[in-house]
């Protein structure tokens, strides 16, 4: 931390309910809240003037395979099966950690631009994934991926375990769960056992689940259940759990769900790879949600709020109902994956992490500003925020990233030359 008492004099503050409160102080010390006040008493703290400005809780991606930034735009237009099939397992099956590292890093700067303070990652090499996390200093909760189909599965939840009992705790801004792919690639036993290992690590999983309406059939026809099913049966409800997708869900399964599951909805995902609606939105207040992006090969970008309003739009536009999806339901949506995460951030109060964004809507984007909330949900991109703290420190200042820009970009150009070149190889699994 470069200054660990700093003052955030006189903003507008927006909770996590999206409440406003206007003209507001925050001292941060040590990297938590330590207080909100109108007083302007400040000796000792880097104060930082927010007249006019609006400050927020930061935001969380629920879901994402950050290395795959990396792999961004290579696969475009293409059927969801021919997406992993021709494209991104082959290609995955021959990068290597610099390429995984590097993929995180510019993964990670993006979600620092766009407000992220915390995401979810699932992938394999998990320790170029875990470097990547600590230079850049963004929080990331990192599920090593395992595949149950894979020829090396045995070695795969080895090293998922070993990776969890050596990393965990070295770092506050990392938590560490386990990743089993997901139930159509974890069939039976496999699944069980990971789930078991990560009852014994006490800590939870990360997993996709009823992706396609296609995996929801398939499901049925080799088990007679529906992979939420499966996982329940595995116990993977006894744990916290992140469900990305769910998509097709349905509403017999509501029976299997316990309340220690959140759903990571990506709808730009599904719009692209023509997944279908699913049954989300029908099933949206009987569970547990907030937003991911999904990795950028399918999504383009990582922004969980993009996520949001593209959810609020859809939701709006396939219900035939303008009133449903409010901006205030919205916005406590997208503040819910700090829940699930459990960095005790989330909230803008005493004792709380300061993970924060202060916005600038003067903009012509944004102004003029009839409802803050609404600026930011439907008008507002990354260069609105000004500023992004973690754990007190900021990782965007003023409109600049900390991170070096320049040569994370000439760096990342060197791989996708390289990757190019190497072109693809043959992948172990299918989709
Ligand atoms: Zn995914």
């Amino acid at each position: 931390m470069i200054n660990s008492k700093i003052l955030l004099k006189n903003g507008n503050i927006i909770d996590e309910n999206g409440n406003l409160e206007k003209n507001m102080s925050i001292y941060i010390d040590n990297g938590k809240i330590a207080g909100i006040s109108r007083e302007e008493g400040h000796e000792g703290y880097e104060v930082i003037d927010c007249t006019g400005l609006y400050v927020t809780p930061g935001f969380v991606n629920l879901h994402t395979h950050s290395p795959m930034n990396i792999l961004k735009g290579i696969a475009e237009d293409i059927s969801i099966d021919n997406w992993f099939n021709e494209k991104i397992f082959p290609y995955e099956s021959k990068l290597k950690t610099e390429d995984i590292y590097w993929g995180t890093v510019i993964a990670a700067a993006e979600m620092i631009n766009n407000g992220v303070t915390a995401f979810a990652d699932h992938y394999f090499c998990q320790e170029s994934v875990y470097r990547a996390v600590a230079d850049i200093g963004i929080r990331g909760d990192i599920a090593p991926t395992i595949f149950g189909l894979a020829d090396d599965y045995d070695q795969q939840l080895k090293n998922a375990v070993s990776f969890v009992e050596e990393y965990r705790d070295k770092n506050l801004r990392i938590r560490l769960r386990l990743g089993p792919h997901a139930p159509y690639t974890c069939p039976g036993d496999k699944l069980k056992e990971i789930v078991n290992a990560a009852k014994k690590l006490k800590t939870g999983i990360h997993i996709h689940v009823s992706e396609t309406k296609e995996q929801v059939e398939e499901s049925m026809r080799l088990t007679g259940k529906t992979p939420i099913e499966v996982l329940y049966e595995s116990g993977g409800f006894d744990i916290d759990v992140i469900i990305a997708h769910g998509l097709w869900t349905t509403r017999k399964d509501l029976s299997y769900i316990s309340d220690k599951a959140v759903f990571a909805f990506s709808p730009k995902t599904y719009m692209k790879l023509s997944m279908g609606y699913g049954n989300i939105y029908e099933l949206k207040n009987e569970i547990n949600y907030s937003f991911g992006t999904d990795g950028a090969a399918s999504s383009n970008t990582l922004s969980p709020l993009e996520q949001a309003r593209l959810f609020a739009l859809n939701g709006k536009f396939i219900s035939d109902d303008a009133t449903a999806y409010e901006t205030k339901d919205i916005w406590r949506q997208l503040m819910k994956g700090h829940d699930a995460l459990k960095f005790n951030t989330g909230k803008i109060a005493e004792g709380r992490e300061a993970d924060l964004l202060i916005w600038n809507l003067d903009a012509v984007n944004t102004f003029p500003v009839y409802d803050p909330l609404t600026s930011i949900i439907y008008s507002s991109d990354a260069s609105n925020i000004r500023y992004t703290m973690v754990q007190g420190e900021f990782l965007k200042y003023d409109g600049i990233l900390k991170a070096d820009i320049r040569s994370i970009i000439s760096k990342v150009g060197e791989i996708q030359k390289e990757i190019l070149e190497r072109g693809k190889g043959k992948s172990k699994v299918s989709y």
